[in-house]
């Protein structure tokens, strides 16, 4: 079992209004709570892996945090990244990225491609797809027409998600107008606290097929490996945000999920011994991406946190599920 990577990200201010008595102070690979004149607050300090402050690269990041679950996959490794944090913690824009800093799906898609193109012993087929989960329903993002989409499994395939267009790909260009189309079909609802937050998870998906040039006689050849760069929705808990009706009911969905998404991987970091059974099955969210978590599949969790005070609790909330998951 690979050990799960966590890290935090801090995202610069928003507003310019003075931040309160308190800020969170990035030392190398903690964060912790602090009083405004600079002493801190005891026992609110955390460490993980990597944490990257307010100024650190979307290139940074993926260097860090990717780079190895893409060079794995490219070689016939499984691999999830995750990004998990409340509303405008910075979860799309560590993602999907700005004109100026893409962010890591844009750079994993690069990325692969120009893996591909230096291992010449090895021929490749990648496919994508690219779904999205709104109250616990799976829908297409690639082909709008497909909604409430059901997983299936089947000796062949394993587990999979009936019906979901897969678009055969041969370029990094070719991926990325995909995405961007599929960004368009993507869910967003207003609520207090956001006015255009994602209320569902995304999952991009890159199934990367391969066997070695000019051998077609035997299987043990064949490597196949899926990749699953996922943008969760906000982790607010609902009541913050005044909802009712149907905000409320995705949030619910939303927490839930999300609650079985943190105890899953609690599970898988437990090690091999006490871990017993794992609740792949309490959402769909956990049970589309059961084939690669755990097991020899590589995986990353970013936790974006907000720096300003307002959203301290919020941010204790996120500091508490990534501890929970290394
Ligand atoms: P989320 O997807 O978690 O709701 P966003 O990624 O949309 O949050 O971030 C909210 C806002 O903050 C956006 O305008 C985004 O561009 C900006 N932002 C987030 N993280 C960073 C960062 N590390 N550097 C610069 N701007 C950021
Ligand atoms: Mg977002």
């Amino acid at each position: 079992m690979e050990k799960i990577c966590v890290a935090v990200r801090v995202r610069p201010p928003v507003t310019h209004e003075s931040s309160g008595g308190t800020f969170w102070k990035v030392d190398d690979n903690r964060v912790s709570l602090h009083k405004a004149h600079g002493t801190p607050i005891s026992g609110i300090s955390y460490a993980f892996d990597h944490v990257f402050d307010e100024m650190c690269t979307n290139s940074r990041v993926y260097d860090l945090l990717t780079n190895d679950i893409i060079h794995a996959a490219v070689e016939g490794f499984n691999g999830t990244a995750f990004a998990y944090g409340q509303t405008s913690s910075g979860k799309t824009f560590t993602m999907n990225g700005s004109e100026t800093d893409p962010g890591i799906i844009h750079r994993a898609v690069r990325d692969v491609f120009e893996r591909i193109h230096m291992m010449s012993h090895r021929e490749f087929l990648i496919r994508v797809s690219y779904m999205e989960i709104y109250n616990e329903e799976i829908n297409d993002l690639l082909a709008v027409e497909n909604q409430k989409l059901q997983i299936h499994e089947s000796l062949e395939r394993g587990i999979f998600v009936a019906g979901l267009k897969e678009e055969i790909v041969s370029n990094a260009e070719q991926v990325l107008k995909l995405i961007e189309s599929g960004e368009v079909n993507r869910h967003f609802g207003e609520t207090n606290m956001n006015a255009r937050s994602s209320r569902s998870h995304t999952i991009f998906r890159m199934v990367i097929e391969s066997n070695e040039k000019g051998v077609h006689s035997s299987g043990d050849v064949i490597r196949v490996s899926v990749l699953n760069l996922v943008d969760l929705a906000g982790s607010e808990r609902i009541a913050k945000t005044g909802a009712g009706g149907v905000r409320l009911k995705e949030g619910k969905h939303i927490n839930k999920s999300l609650m079985i998404l943190g105890n899953v991987i609690n599970k898988l970091s437990d090690g091999a011994k006490n871990r017993g059974h794992i609740p792949y099955r309490d959402s769909k969210l956990t049970r589309i991406l059961q084939p690669a978590l755990g097991g020899n599949a590589k995986t990353s969790i970013i936790c974006t946190i907000a720096p300003e005070e307002v959203h301290i609790e919020e941010t204790k909330g996120t500091l508490q599920f990534a501890s929970r998951a290394k």
